[in-house]
């Protein structure tokens, strides 16, 4: 809640922040104004109560274990890491050698008998059914109203 005008200039003049123009001047009105004068000495006192606060050593035995415990977290996700990305790199090298192998054994990448999402992967090409299955409708259709609503009719 702010009962002074100046109030939002405190922090920058408690922190000396300001220019020695606005410090100045602040420094005037805050002799003559008790919201101000008041909120600078709360902040005087609250600052000289958390300096005066010691923060205990860690014992160095305690430091050493916590350094310890942070290797070998890291050593852990690492090795997650490393667990995770061979997989994949294995579910690629298996996909690819299939792959290579059905083009080395029947001389095409796709054939009628592969699934069509196979297909559409290998050649990149997109062959609709001959016939319109409700999902193709409904494909088609949503392709025209969005051109509509695009403007690119
Ligand atoms: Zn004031």
């Amino acid at each position: 809640m702010a009962v002074c005008i100046y109030s939002h200039k405190l922090d920058a003049y408690y922190d000396n922040e300001l220019s020695h123009e606005e410090h100045r001047k602040l420094e005037q009105h805050i002799r003559g104004c008790p919201y101000c004068s008041g909120d600078l000495e709360q902040r005087q006192r609250l600052s000289g109560l958390i300096s005066s606060v010691s923060i205990p050593d860690i014992p160095d035995d305690m430091a050493k274990r916590l350094h310890q415990s942070l290797d070998s977290l890291r050593e852990k996700a690492l090795l997650r890491m490393a667990s995770m990305l061979s997989s994949v790199a294995l579910v690629l090298l298996v996909v690819s050698s299939i792959l290579v192998l059905r083009i080395a054994v029947k001389g095409q990448v796709a054939t009628a008998s592969d699934p069509e999402w196979e297909k559409t992967a290998v050649t990149l090409q997109f062959d609709p059914p001959a016939t319109e299955t409700p999902e193709l409708q409904f494909a088609q259709w949503l392709i025209a109203d969005l051109s509509k609503e695009n403007g690119n009719e």
